[in-house]
């Protein structure tokens, strides 16, 4: 019979070696790729109450992390997917084999859009300032006006999709409504800014009620990320 210490010893490398095994396993429901989540940049309840941390755990860790590895799933089959800027695949999805033309134009569509969706978010409330408050007053009717008709844009989305505000490298801002995780990048256009009006974006929250999170949602929005992004797309710089 085996002895006790030996015995220790070996359930002791057995529990070491599962460790391992334990991390490619999940590296294999999750596939690694050139497609990667971006971390949240707050924590999940930093958007409460207006957004709540159970919506924004779910949405983030399932919904924009299933896009992300539907992504890494097709690049395995079509490594030229991760080897191109995003902005551009989605500028030309006719390009993209017909095969998962439609999978990628749904997944990386999701993926631009909530990592853009994020980075505008945070808890500042406040008011845009500087270069953007003035296109917003001359090409959008002033912020009460953009605000208003932003949300109302939003609300005739039918079932699940998005409201955008677009700027050109001029500067020029417009509002432009898009369904399922469709871009303004598959325009060729940048996105300053967008809402996602997807249920899973504010139903356990607010139900149906998609003008309650609509007119809430202004409280999260970080204007100096919006100001930062306004910049960078005069410059040329903005991608997604
Ligand atoms: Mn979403």
């Amino acid at each position: 019979m085996m002895s006790l210490t030996r015995r220790h010893a070996l359930v002791g490398l057995a529990a070491a070696a599962s460790l391992p095994l334990l991390g490619r396993h999940a590296a294999a429901q999750a596939p690694e790729g050139p497609f990667k989540l971006p971390p949240l940049p707050y924590a999940n309840d930093a958007l409460e109450p207006h957004i709540d941390a159970r919506t924004m755990e779910i949405h983030h860790d399932r919904h924009h992390a299933a896009y992300v590895n539907n992504m890494n799933g097709f690049a395995k089959d079509h490594p030229q997917l991760g080897q191109k800027p995003i902005e551009e695949i989605l500028a030309n999805l006719n390009n993209v084999p017909e095969a998962i033309r439609t999978g990628v134009r749904n997944n990386l569509g999701g993926h631009a859009n909530h990592t853009m969706f994020w980075q505008i978010m945070g808890k500042s409330g406040g008011k845009p300032t500087g270069e953007v408050a003035a296109a917003i007053d001359r090409d959008l009717g002033g912020l009460e006006k953009f605000q208003n008709d932003f949300n109302a844009t939003g609300g005739r989305v039918f079932g699940s999709g998005w409201v955008f505000v677009t700027v050109t490298k001029d500067g020029k801002l417009a509002i432009v409504p898009k369904p399922n995780q469709d871009t303004p990048l598959m325009d060729g256009q940048r996105a300053l800014m967008g809402n996602d009006v997807w249920e899973h974006a504010y139903y356990l929250k607010y139900q149906n009620r998609r003008p309650d999170y609509l007119k809430a949602w202004w409280n999260v929005v970080d204007w100096a990320k919006v100001g930062e992004r306004y910049a960078a797309a005069k410059a040329g710089r903005l991608t997604i």
